[in-house]
């Protein structure tokens, strides 16, 4: 039975604290701390007050460390921003508490999506025997423990991974994100990257469109390949790894959305003078834009997410499909959020009970393809998200 400290109270810290309060016999103390903490404070309510609220500024490192040693965790789940990582995990450091979160640093001026800022730590979390584990969200994370599993059972070689991401549910709004819109628009509109043969081979921002026919009612939709953090540390650690792109799909109006404020300029993560006032555009466009939050009573529908691994079994070709399927209806019921938040804050939970039964513990700094994926899979089907496995069978090239 532990103490934990989650920070963020946006969708997926909801979820987050909803899930850990299911599961008193790991989560014994609960604390959950933001920016904003009236915030906090209405997750605790849903929860009849039975978790403890804090306001903390998580770029602040003396006070993270002061709330973490007031607090006492076992560990600290980051389900802030991705630019709050590295000052999460120095505080981690210091406290000698272990760290997880589920989007990779991501420096604010750049949208710059790569692990080299947080391996870097790895040293001084060995010498500190403490584990940080890292993108423990659904891509990352689940996707990542699909890979390891289809290598570890499925395939002896995987040569290839589409990672297929689909969000087949509908909000009704002309215009949303359903996850922050500021870092959902900086992944949408960077441009483009796929490993190939070694190397990271780049092409213009959603210049390469496929269709998918989804399983299980969902049915073809439109995928657009973008960069997604998770194969980079996929293709480190699972190295006979060929050829890895990322897909997700995107319906003809958020697209049509998304190049006008790109043209306009509303996307721009560069600082403008507006009224002797420095801006940033997509700062303003995120207050403007409904609150991801506000679209779970709203949101019907299905997500979709999955990996196809190919490669070789036995010395013949083989492929495996490994998918999960959610349902945001269902997600509301439960937890009062929609699938997208739901799908990454399970796994966020799960990644927590791996790490405090000792199922997956190692000093150091650790992505999820490193640990068994057969024990974290057992854990997640019951949280609420159950796998799929397809094995043989089809699938167009993508
Ligand atoms: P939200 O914007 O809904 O929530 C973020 C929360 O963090 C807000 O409550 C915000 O506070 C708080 N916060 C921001 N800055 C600070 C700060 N300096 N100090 C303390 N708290 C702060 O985001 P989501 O819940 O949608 O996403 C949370 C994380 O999950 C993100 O890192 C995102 O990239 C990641 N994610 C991962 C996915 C995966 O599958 N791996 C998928 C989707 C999201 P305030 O309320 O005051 O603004």
């Amino acid at each position: 039975m532990s103490t934990i400290l989650i920070i963020g109270a946006g969708g997926v810290g909801q979820v987050v604290a909803h899930k850990c309060a299911q599961r008193r016999d790991i989560f014994s103390e609960i604390t959950l701390a933001s920016r904003t903490k009236s915030k906090c404070d209405a997750i605790a309510a849903q929860l009849n007050n039975t978790i403890t609220t804090a306001q903390v500024d998580a770029d602040n490192i003396p006070e993270l460390v002061a709330l973490i040693k007031q607090v006492q965790p076992k560990l600290v789940i980051n389900v802030a921003l991705p630019y709050q990582d590295l000052h999460i995990m120095d505080a981690c450091l210091e406290t000698g508490v272990d760290y997880l979160d589920t989007a990779n640093y991501e420096p604010l001026d750049t949208a710059k999506f790569e692990y080299s800022w947080q391996w870097a730590y790895q040293d001084r979390f060995k010498q500190a025997g403490i584990m940080a584990l890292l993108g423990s969200g659904f891509d990352p994370g689940v996707t990542n423990v699909y890979t390891a599993l289809a290598a570890k059972k499925y395939l002896d070689v995987v040569e290839e991974i589409d990672i297929i991401d689909a969000n087949a549910g509908s909000h009704g709004q002309p215009f949303a994100t359903n996850f922050n819109p500021e870092i959902n628009i900086r992944e949408v509109t960077a441009v483009c990257r796929h490993w190939e043969n070694g190397r990271f081979v780049e092409s213009p921002p959603l210049s390469t469109k496929r269709v998918f026919d989804f399983p299980e009612g969902i049915g073809p939709m439109n995928c657009y390949r973008l960069y997604h953090e998770e194969m980079e540390s996929i293709v480190k650690h699972i190295p006979t790894i060929k050829k890895a792109q990322f897909w997700m799909t995107f319906s003809d109006n958020y697209l049509k959305h998304l190049e006008v404020l790109q043209n306009v300029g509303m996307t721009r993560i560069d600082e403008v003078e507006f009224n002797g006032q420095k801006i940033v555009p997509i700062q303003f466009l995120k207050a403007l834009l409904p609150d991801p939050g506000s679209l779970g009573p709203l949101t019907k529908g299905k997500t979709c997410i999955g990996v196809i691994a190919r490669g070789t079994k036995d010395g013949q070709k083989r492929q495996v499909y490994i998918y999960n399927i959610c349902d945001h209806e269902a997600c509301y019921k439960e937890v009062q959020s929609q699938a997208i938040s739901y799908t990454t804050g399970v796994p966020a939970v799960v990644g927590a009970i791996m790490m405090l039964t000792g199922k997956w513990h190692e000093a150091g700094v650790w992505n999820m393809e490193q640990f068994d994926p057969e024990v974290f899979l057992k854990e997640l089907g019951p949280m609420g998200l159950p796998t799929v496995v397809v094995d043989g069978g089809e699938w167009p090239e993508l």
